[in-house]
């Protein structure tokens, strides 16, 4: 398999994989509450795992994941949610470095909801292609990007079947055990599945490349951006 992570490259390798596909991936989430039976950096490990299984197809780079986000269950255990104005330092200096590495399309997917994580940074973006109208970002996130059923919710059955598919390992479905275990979480994650974890990653998968592969075709072609 290819290399794909940034941070293992060499200059070399990077500018292989810039003539390949000039795409990089910038995962972004948060170290967030995520009920007592998921892990706190669960929207940051849903959002790498999707650019680690998107760039094998797209090609690209994968940037290192950012658990640093903003708002959301702030004051619930194990949360570690930093200001806007952070974040938005944060993605602006990523973004003001990307543009020296050549790199035309950069697709940011995060992780986090609420909204006003992803609104905060589609406003830097805007921002950034307006002066930079070479490049192109766009922002994904696995809740929207299902095409059939885009809605969000907070350690509920989709994301704890996520978490059920990618990582086993870190989720402790017996934690749902305790009184207070539906505090602040969306109660249907006791009905969560390996199977519609897996089912609804691939779907969500198959959509973000074929996003990307949309927006790679139309910056070749020099076009506007294709509608959906
Ligand atoms: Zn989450």
């Amino acid at each position: 398999m290819r290399k794909v992570r940034y941070e293992e490259m060499r200059p070399d390798e990077l500018v292989a994989a810039r003539e390949q596909a000039p795409l990089v991936y910038f995962p972004i989430g948060s170290l967030e509450y995520h009920g007592f039976h998921l892990p706190f950096g669960f929207d940051t490990i849903h959002a790498y795992e999707l650019c680690l299984q998107a760039v094998q197809q797209t090609g690209g780079v994968v940037l290192p994941p950012t658990y640093w986000g903003t708002e959301g269950h702030i004051g619930w255990p194990g949360s570690l949610l930093l200001s806007n104005g952070t974040i938005a330092g944060i993605v602006g200096d990523v973004l003001s470095q990307l543009d020296q590495q050549n790199f035309k399309l950069i697709v940011i997917c995060t992780g986090h909801y609420p909204r006003v994580q992803g609104l905060l940074i589609q406003g830097i973006a805007d921002r950034y292609m307006d002066r930079h109208p070479a490049s192109r970002i766009i922002l994904l996130d696995p809740f929207n990007l299902h095409p059939t059923d885009p809605r969000s919710e907070h350690a509920g059955i989709i994301e704890t079947s996520a978490m059920l598919h990618m990582r086993p390992e870190l989720v402790d479905m017996a934690q749902l055990d305790r009184p207070d275990a539906l505090e602040a979480i969306s109660g249907d994650c006791v009905d969560a599945t390996v199977e519609y974890g897996q089912t609804r990653f691939e779907t969500v998968l198959s959509e973000m490349v074929r996003t990307v592969k949309d927006e790679l075709e139309a910056l070749s072609c020099g076009t506007d951006k294709p509608s959906k």
